[in-house]
């Protein structure tokens, strides 16, 4: 039996999970949580990590554990896709901190915890940003001085790579063809929501930028807005450039909105007539249309549109929402289909829609697994 450990460390949490990758299944799940936050509850990411070999004593087996799989938030231009870590790698996630000051260290911390707990298992890191290297140009520049994009890194990353690279493979097995056969676009709406344009296998275009903060209304981070808007709520209010970066981040979005971060909570309030919900509500979806819109463009063919994650899985008021009025441009949900409850991928355009609209459950924990054997394979 082949194990492999995923570990996806938050800036307070560890989640885990221990995989079984011969009959592809989940040995242990768990999550780590609060971490650094009040005095009794777990230090730091070090004691994180010894509270995870903890719960995993039982059904880790250490003599069949082929890798540990690390989630790493930022790779830059640095990381093209899932890397052997060793000490440089470590130095070029450190160098990247700039870029990820929140997520990166701890990511880094928890890599150093879990070498020293498992010196002889090769560790792989994969970036949330790798999967977007394949941006042209175009798409990833931004039009800002020669000095703010050459030395100080400043254009269109991307994150939710893996999440998408996963999700456009399985998309296109479901509708029988080879993922460089196809264009799609992918909306992963999950707490945090990015869209992006998959052109035959790879990605083109994708709503998050430097930050995960651009793009789409996400729970908590407001999206899209004016570039000179911190500039004058620094101005009108005194306010720092840190503290208007956590409120854009941490208190904007949905909650900002509707007082919640939590669709199922607004989409209820919505349903019994509170404004604030259903204007939410209404502008997350009109922001998901948008971007639809576009990346038809930016793609010219599209053949399947694909919701993925929290939202995207379960909301069958988003789906239908963000696609509403695009049937002159072939894409449309069943509401029969649509309203379906499920755990799978399936279809939910009605027969006559020139583009396929499905779901797709997500799942970054065993595209990490595959890819960190994919990396032991070609190593070994
Ligand atoms: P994360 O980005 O934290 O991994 P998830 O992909 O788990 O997030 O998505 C979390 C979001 O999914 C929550 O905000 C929740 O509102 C939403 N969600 C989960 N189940 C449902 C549901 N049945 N209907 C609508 N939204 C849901």
């Amino acid at each position: 039996m082949k194990q492999v450990l995923v570990l996806n460390s938050g800036s307070s949490s560890i989640k885990y999970q221990l995989l079984d990758m011969d009959d592809r299944k989940r040995l242990a799940v768990g999550i780590v949580e609060r971490i650094g936050e009040s005095a009794g509850s777990v230090a730091d990411h070090a004691a994180g990590m010894r509270v995870v070999l903890d719960e995993l004593q039982e059904a880790l087996d250490r003599s069949n554990l082929a890798a540990v799989g690390h989630r790493v938030v930022h790779g830059g231009d640095r990381f093209r896709g899932p890397t052997l870590i060793d000490d440089e790698v470590c130095d070029t996630i450190r160098d990247l901190i700039p870029l990820a000051p929140l997520h990166n260290p701890t990511n880094l911390t928890l890599i150093e915890a879990a070498r020293s707990a498992f010196p002889d298992t090769p560790q792989v890191a994969v970036f949330d940003t790798a999967f977007h290297q394949t941006l042209p140009a175009p798409a990833y520049t931004y039009a800002v001085p020669k000095e703010w994009r050459e030395d100080l890194g400043v254009r269109r990353y991307g994150f939710h790579g893996t999440s998408h690279q996963y999700v456009s493979r399985r998309a296109a097995e479901l509708l029988g063809r080879r993922p460089e056969e196809v264009n799609m676009i992918v909306l992963h709406l999950g707490n945090g929501a990015s869209v992006c344009a998959v052109r035959e296998g790879k990605s083109v275009d994708t709503s998050m930028g430097l930050t995960p903060l651009e793009g789409l209304i996400m729970g908590t981070r407001s999206g899209d807005l004016d570039p000179a808007v911190p500039a004058y709520i620094a101005r009108q209010t005194g306010r720092g450039a840190e503290e208007i970066d956590a409120t854009l981040n941490k208190e904007s979005g949905l909650l900002a909105l509707a007082g919640s971060n939590d669709l199922r909570d607004i989409d209820a309030a919505a349903t019994k007539g509170d404004e604030a919900a259903r204007l939410a509500l209404d502008a997350y979806c009109y922001r998901i249309r948008k971007y639809i819109g576009a990346y038809l463009a930016a793609l010219g063919r599209v053949d399947a549109v694909v919701f993925t994650a929290g939202v995207g899985e379960n909301s069958a008021t988003v789906r239908a929402g963000a696609v509403a009025g695009l049937e002159k441009l072939g894409i449309a949900v069943s509401p029969k289909r649509n309203g379906q409850e499920s755990k799978e991928a399936r279809y939910i355009s009605p027969y006559w829609a020139e583009t396929a609209v499905l779901v797709v459950p997500t799942d970054e924990e065993i595209e990490i697994a595959d890819q960190a054997l994919e990396v032991l394979g070609r190593a070994g």
